[in-house]
């Protein structure tokens, strides 16, 4: 019997006021029911939202560093779960083990920071331009918190949200993504182990459409913090819009790899590879263009081919398995739809792949092939807009000017790379290229969990996750002045 997964509010697992459960199937293999979900409806939100309301006073009040030593435990119950937690993982999402035990990972490296980060929270103390004065900022936390997750790292964004959330003071209601609700549900249970107080956390399953909105328009809710699409993070922006609601976005992403002639082509390739098919290229930061000079491309694209061929397809749970399946039957038709256009619309040139994989046991799953376009060109479709599946496209460029136009010429801007041994184009590249990360000799993927993390333009709206960034979307800034000088002073005014 495949395990029931319950709503979690007011630190009891119940079912849904709907009685009505959804399933969640293993993307290998459709016959493995990982779980059964509550299919919450707007009722268990409310109920969910009044629990993490009447939480708040009292963990707002609990002091910081005590509310962060509950971290230290969270990190060693994550420690000692993770193989069995990325097992789960790619049951539930498809992604090989080893990458699963990389995003469980970044979650005890995210609640090992935020254990820290209790004791750091720094504000700042700055001299009055008054006597006997003095002034300082403080961080306060501001209430409840809507969070809504995608299926792509089912534990390290829910915990890049959670941890400091309430490290600083909030309370949280949590969605995550139909497609892998089970492993927010551990999150839950070792963020309750470890002592989080009941109401403090609370975790509801279910549509978007139905649960997600209700979140973000709910008066109780302070703030929003969503990954996922553009086109939804849109939609939520202009619903918080409405009531200045914060709300903090990390969208999509079209991510290029710059591959110049001087580039040590053997780590480029390698890097073109994880980047690309790493997580079936399902990640908000997967390498979708390679921008490669035109003296390096016939040789670049060449053994990029050969490489990407020899890629073992399969069921993650395998460890010689190095790609695994698309997330859903879903996933997979916008993948081959992209596939489509790229051959009969843009008319690109299909040198690797481009068919769903179904010989043998791949037919129980939902399983693609390594797939690569090269004489693409920036205006096409493929080279535009965000497929999340294992698709490269490769456009080759005459110089560094040239590469950095094609990169900045997209909507989004998350992640981008360049691979070249020359400190000049290098320096030129990192201060030009439109995005919020750059990395130099190395993939467009790998990103630390205590450095600043997000895009520009499309991808994003302004906030940062990772790192003590993020302990700045949570919280509301408080400009503090004490006057001991026992009379008026006014700023401005007496001192001049
Ligand atoms: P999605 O369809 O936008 O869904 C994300 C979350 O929003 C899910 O929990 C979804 O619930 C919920 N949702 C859907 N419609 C909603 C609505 N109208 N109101 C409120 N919530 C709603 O994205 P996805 O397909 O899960 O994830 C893929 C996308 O995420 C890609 O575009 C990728 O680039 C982006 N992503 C970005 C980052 C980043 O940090 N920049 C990281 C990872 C992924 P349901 O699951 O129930 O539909
Ligand atoms: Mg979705």
């Amino acid at each position: 019997m495949a395990e029931v997964f319950k709503n979690l509010i007011n630190g009891e697992w119940v079912k849904s006021k709907s009685g009505k459960t959804f399933e969640n199937r293993n993307p290998a293999d459709t016959s493995d029911l990982v779980g059964t979900f509550q299919l919450s409806t707007v009722d268990d939100v409310d109920a969910a939202v009044t629990a993490a309301k009447e939480a708040y006073p009292a963990w707002r009040d609990t002091p910081a560093p005590e509310r962060a030593e509950i971290m230290y435990r969270v990190a060693n119950i994550m420690r000692a779960r993770k193989d069995e937690i990325a097992q789960l993982m790619t049951r539930e999402m498809g992604k090989v083990l080893a990458e699963t035990r990389g995003d469980m990972q970044e979650g005890i490296d995210t609640a090992d920071f935020a254990a820290g980060e209790g004791r750091r929270m720094h504000g700042q103390t700055v001299p009055s331009e008054l006597r006997n004065k003095t002034a300082y900022v403080i961080h306060r936390p501001m209430g409840v918190w809507g969070l809504i997750t995608p299926w792509n790292f089912p534990m390290a964004i829910p915990t890049w949200k959670t941890f400091p959330a309430i490290t600083t003071g909030n309370t949280i209601v949590i969605k995550p993504a139909t497609d892998t609700p089970a492993c927010t549900a551990r999150l839950m249970e070792i963020l309750d182990e470890a002592g989080v107080p009941k109401g403090v956390i609370n975790y509801v399953t279910g549509s978007g459409r139905v649960v997600g909105e209700h979140l973000i328009n709910h008066p109780d809710v302070k703030g929003i913090s969503f990954t996922g699409s553009s086109d939804v993070g849109k939609r939520i922006a202009e619903a918080t819009g409405k009531t200045l609601k914060r709300c903090s976005l990390e969208l999509g992403g079209k991510n290029g790899q710059i591959v110049m002639d001087d580039a040590n082509l053997e780590i480029a390739l390698e890097g073109a590879l994880w980047g690309a098919f790493g997580t079936t290229g399902q990640r908000c930061t997967a390498t979708s263009r390679i921008i490669v000079q035109e003296g390096v491309h016939d040789e670049f694209v060449a053994e990029l081919v050969k490489r990407a061929k020899a890629l073992k397809v399969g069921n993650g749970l395998n460890e010689d398995v190095q790609v695994g399946p698309l997330v859903s039957e879903a996933q997979r038709q916008t993948v081959a739809s992209y596939v489509k256009i790229g051959q009969e619309q843009d008319k690109a040139e299909l040198v690797c792949g481009g068919h769903a994989l179904i010989a043998g046991d791949l037919i129980k799953g939902w399983f693609f092939e390594p797939t690569i376009f090269d004489k693409v060109t920036p205006d096409m479709r493929i080279a535009q807009e965000e497929i999340f599946g294992p698709v490269l496209s490769i456009l080759t460029i005459k110089n560094l000017d040239e590469a950095i136009e094609v990169l900045n010429g997209t909507i989004y801007g998350l992640s981008s790379s360049i691979y070249t041994q020359d400190v000049n184009n290098t320096m030129r590249a990192i201060e030009r290229i439109e995005a919020g990360i750059t990395y130099v000799n190395g993939p467009t993927i790998g990103a630390e969990c205590h450095m600043p993390f997000g895009g520009v333009k499309e991808t994003g709206n302004g906030h940062r996750e990772g790192g003590w960034t993020a302990y700045e979307i949570f919280t509301e800034m408080k400009t503090v002045y004490i006057d001991y000088s026992g009379k008026l002073q006014r700023a401005q005014i007496d001192n001049k």
